[in-house]
């Protein structure tokens, strides 16, 4: 089952050793930048770093700021208003502003990142001292000091005619200068010269230090001098001859010097030591010195920019006397010295110093590819053409070759085992050399997996292991015979470069990881690539302190054991176990990251505890306990560039918000860590808010993007960190609002939700106007059908009572009436008459005038007998062309006096507008209710006088028994 952990790759922090791990000047990693590194002139006038972190080069062709990757120039296009791009000195202030001196008077100031341009002076600025107020003294080429109250107050000249070089306040508030003429004093206004009288030499003066004591450095054409009270003292005779053009105060306490033509000095408790051109300075003329935050010295000289930095690993190179920087083997002597076998001789190194030891009798050159060391402390070596040889006396005497024994002069291992037999490892075989000077030879034949020998060991039972370039073979001294290891098939191992005896288990440098051997069981594990290593091939194991140092092609990987042996032994739960590793390269400062193998020992521990890495330059040395006292070092990080749709915008201050139109579709960021020790190995995290709300990784990429954000408000931030250490709170923080486009805003999308609940209000309330119109018709409709039925109900009713033709009462409704009404009369004795009008001879009208002239005579009689019948009374159509008339109240005289005016009005009307010749009668029957019990026979008595007006004439009113016409 494959076993997945998680592996922790460290990076290591490196700053503030202890003094007791302080570097010489000579083991400095160094570096060098120059014009073709991007720097816009090779004269670094100035170094400075700002409290942002970046490191600034002032240049005569302007200032390059670096961020550790890459410069990016200033020149007089960005700094506007500069009168020329030579620059002098570079002032950092501790509020972060940079101000910059230089050519034609120029000065100018970067301040929250914007650059302003102050009023320039007269002639060069050398160096420019700017109070906290706000004052500014000058410090002119040819023209003295001058003093401004203010950034654009008039000019003061304060000294007249001397050249001016360097300026500085001392805690009592008094300005030194240090000038063509020497030291100058300026207490207020009043200016004083300081000279011999005080101890100076008489000479220029370059250059000034205020130590963190508060002591007063002078850098002078004669040496440096440190004012003691009120005298000057030589700071070190040694000096006294050398031009001194800067100064620095590192953390440590030590000084250092930088000359105009012997390159840097530094001065110790322990003594003065320089370092000029040919320990790697680019030139000897130093022009300025600077120490970083992360405590790395940085040398400005006339030939390009030189940074010395404490790396954890020292080097020793060809340049530093090695006879070749390809280094195939290193041996730990036991008289505390190192031995390193290169492709070109032997060296040998005790106390820092380095010998070279010749050959006793000129031959070929000596390639060195083995060393050991014999009970005496002899050291014998295997060469790569020349066979064995030994050192005796520092001269190196040839032993055996294929002229005497050996099977191949090329010999990649020696070693002696505990029966003092010399073991000799060849390109075609082993050879043993006892200690009585007996050779025996063994190749496949004898039982060897292979004939080229790399690696040689003996493990804690006495057997020999012999790493071939085919596969580990095991010698049983008491058997004489060999046996092969049987890697399993999973680990897919051919051989081993190197072995680590460890008590009862042996280490195997594979070229597929590191394996371990357990002597007792002879079960074997394997940790490789697929548990985490970052490369298969290994050339050598060993221990130091708690760890096991691997060495491979890519470095020197630094594994914890007791991690790595839990790992191992726990091969179904190593999921939980974490090992840690490290991985050291070129950035840690190895000279080559490629350490060698294939020939032995090709790295040791050494008895002081460092380990010692043969490469291809030289011999990397490191010391595990200098990477313990590794510190957290503070890491700045800035947004260095801002770009939307890929056009750069100017960084807004911290707390403003940048507006960006509507519609953008890709911001991205530039940003960086401002570390210089390892600028390459950085990791970044960034965090967009308003869009996610988590820290996202970036690795090791300095920028990013976001594109198709929609319009808001968001915080970018960016972080730098070490490698798989803390996060430091050392975010950068940009915010940036994106604009919506009109629709896309919230006032807009609030207008439309209220447009569209208008209209939907709208419609609800047409609907509803609707709804009421159609109730309101509704009702209207059945108002008025209940109208019309009632309409057709009094129709009816009207209908049922009255009669057609001439819209009187009918008989029924007459018969109803006096039905109702007649018991009433009786009852109260009151006078009721009832009459009978009947039309005379209207069957002659109808026959002579046709029925409807008939039935119009009959409507005209109703209307007479309308108009004239008094309103008390009560007529009605009783019957074809009958009437019958009601008089209440009335007697049948009084009753047929009214219908013989009645009768009159119809016999006088003139009927001829019906027709022609038309003349219409009627005849009266009266009776009343005197004398009746019903109201039958008051219509009966009725009836019975009309007859007898028939009778009698017609065109009569007759009364009931009365037989008395009335006229
Ligand atoms: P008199 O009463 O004078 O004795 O003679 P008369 O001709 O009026 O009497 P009679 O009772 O014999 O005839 C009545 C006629 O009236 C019979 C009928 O044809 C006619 N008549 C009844 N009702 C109507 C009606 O509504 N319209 C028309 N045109 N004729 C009607
Ligand atoms: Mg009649
Ligand atoms: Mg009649």
């Amino acid at each position: 089952m494959a076993r997945v952990v998680s592996l922790i790759l460290l990076c290591v922090c490196f700053s503030a050793f202890a003094e007791s791990t302080r570097l010489s000047l000579s083991d400095y990693f160094t570096e060098t930048w120059n014009t073709r590194s991007g720097l816009p002139h090779n004269s670094i006038n100035s170094v400075a770093q700002t409290k942002d972190g970046y490191i600034w080069i002032a240049t005569w062709e302007g200032l390059a700021r670096f961020n550790g990757r890459e410069f990016k120039l200033f020149t007089r296009t960005e700094i506007p208003g500069l009168p020329d791009s030579g620059l002098r000195s570079l002032i950092a202030m501790d509020n972060g502003d940079l101000y910059i001196v230089g050519a034609r008077g120029g000065i100018a100031v970067r301040s929250q990142g914007q650059w302003r341009s102050l009023p320039s002076s007269s002639t060069m600025i050398n160096h420019a001292l700017i109070s906290e107020q706000g004052e500014i003294w000058l410090a002119l080429e040819g023209q003295g000091i001058v003093y401004r109250a203010s950034e654009k107050a008039t000019e003061h000249t304060l000294v007249d005619k001397l050249s001016a070089y360097r300026l500085i306040k001392d805690k009592q508030n008094v300005i030194w200068a240090a000038t063509s003429d020497g030291l100058y004093k300026i207490e207020g206004k009043k200016v004083s010269k300081v000279g011999q009288e005080a101890g100076l030499p008489d000479a220029s003066a370059f250059t000034l230090l205020l130590t963190q004591s508060g002591t007063l450095i002078v850098g002078t054409e004669k040496g440096a001098w440190q004012k003691q009270h009120d005298k000057f003292v030589s700071v070190d005779a040694t000096l006294n001859h050398e031009s001194i053009s800067s100064l620095l105060e590192d953390t440590q306490g030590d000084i250092w010097f930088g000359t105009i033509n012997k390159g840097v000095f530094r001065l110790r408790q322990s003594g003065l030591e320089n370092l000029d051109a040919d320990d790697g300075l680019p030139n000897n003329r130093i022009l300025s010195l600077l120490q970083d935050r992360e405590k790395s010295i940085w040398v400005g000289t006339n030939a390009g920019l030189f940074r010395l930095r404490e790396a954890p690993f020292t080097n020793w190179s060809q340049s530093r006397g090695l006879a070749s920087d390809y280094v195939r083997t290193v041996l730990s002597h036991s008289d505390g010295s190192l031995w390193v076998g290169s492709s070109n001789g032997l060296n040998r190194i005790i106390n820092g110093e380095i010998t070279t030891l010749n050959q006793a009798y000129e031959r070929d050159p000596l390639s060195v590819l083995s060393l050991t060391e014999d009970k005496n402390g002899d050291v014998w070596l295997g060469t790569y053409t020349g066979g064995l040889m030994k050192v005796v006396n520092n001269k190196i005497y040839p032993v055996k070759n294929r002229t005497n024994g050996l099977l191949n002069n090329e010999v990649r291992a020696v070693l002696f085992d505990s029966s003092h037999n010399l073991w000799i490892g060849t390109a075609s075989g082993l050879t043993k050399l006892t200690d009585d000077g007996q050779i025996h030879s063994y190749t496949t034949e004898e039982g060897l997996a292979g004939n080229f020998i790399m690696a040689l060991s003996e493990d804690n039972q006495g057997q020999l292991w012999v790493g071939t370039g085919v596969g580990v073979s095991i010698f049983d001294p008491a058997l004489n015979t060999f046996s092969n290891i049987e890697f399993p098939e999973k680990f897919s191992t051919e051989y081993a470069f190197g072995f680590y005896l460890d008590g009862e288990k042996m280490w195997l440098a594979t070229d597929r990881g590191l394996i371990r051997y357990d002597l007792k069981t002879d079960v074997m594990h394997l940790f490789g690539r697929e548990q985490g290593l970052p490369v298969d091939k290994l050339f050598q194991v060993i221990e130091q302190g708690d760890s096991l140092w691997l060495t491979s092609n890519r470095g020197v990987i630094q594994l914890n054991k007791t991690q790595l042996t839990e790992f191992l032994d726990n091969p179904t739960g190593a999921e939980s176990v974490v090992v840690s590793m490290q991985l050291y390269d070129e950035g840690d400062g190895m000279l080559s990251a490629q350490a060698n193998g294939g020939s032995n020992p090709a790295a040791v521990t050494h008895s002081d505890g460092q380990l010692w890495v043969a490469t291809a330059k030289g011999v990397a040395i490191v010391k595990p306990e200098r990477l313990k006292e590794a510190s957290k070092r503070r890491l700045s990080t800035v947004i260095e560039s801002f770009e939307v749709d890929g056009k750069p915008v100017a960084l807004p201050a911290k707390s403003d918000v940048l507006s960006l139109p509507a519609g953008i579709s890709r911001v991205s960021f530039n940003y960086a860590g401002l570390s210089f020790i390892m600028p390459q190995r950085l990791n970044y995290q960034t965090h967009l808010s308003g869009y996610n709300e988590e820290w996202v990784d970036r690795g090791r990429l300095a920028i990013t993007e976001y594109t198709n954000l929609p319009p808001g408000e968001y915080t970018f931030k960016v972080r730098a960190g070490y490698p798989n250490s803390e996060w430091q709170n050392n975010e950068q923080t940009l915010r940036f609002r994106i604009a919506p486009y009109f629709w896309q805003k919230t006032s807009f999308k609030l207008v439309l939700i209220l447009g569209l609940f208008l209209i939907a209000y709208a419609i609800y309330k047409y609907r509803l106007y609707h709804y009421k119109r159609i109730e309101i018709e509704l009702t209207e409709k059945v108002e008025q059908q209940m109208h019309d039925l009632k309409n057709q109900a009094d129709a009816f009713a009207h209908l049922a009572n009255h009669d057609q033709l001439t819209q009187l009462p009918n008989r029924r409704a007459f018969d109803s009436w006096l039905f109702e009404n007649f018991s009433q009369f009786q009852h109260n004795k009151q006078s009721l008459s009832v009459a009978i009008m009947d039309i005379d001879h209207f069957k002659l009208i109808n026959d002579n005038f046709s029925h409807l002239i008939g039935d119009q005579v009959i409507c005209e009689i109703a209307r007479l007998l309308r108009i004239n019948f008094p309103d008390e009374g009560y007529a009605a159509r009783w019957g074809g062309e009958e009437f019958t008339l009601l008089f209440p109240h009335k007697g049948a005289d009084e009753a047929a006096r009214l219908c013989e005016i009645i009768r009159l009005e119809i016999a006088d009307y003139n009927f001829s507008e019906l027709a022609k010749e038309l003349s219409v009668t009627v005849s009266f029957g009266v009776a009343d209710n005197a004398n009746v019990t019903d109201y039958d026979r008051l219509l009966s008595h009725a009836d019975t006088a009309l007859y007898h007006a028939k009778n009698n004439g017609r065109n009569k009113v007759v009364i009931y028994n009365k037989e008395i016409l009335i006229l």
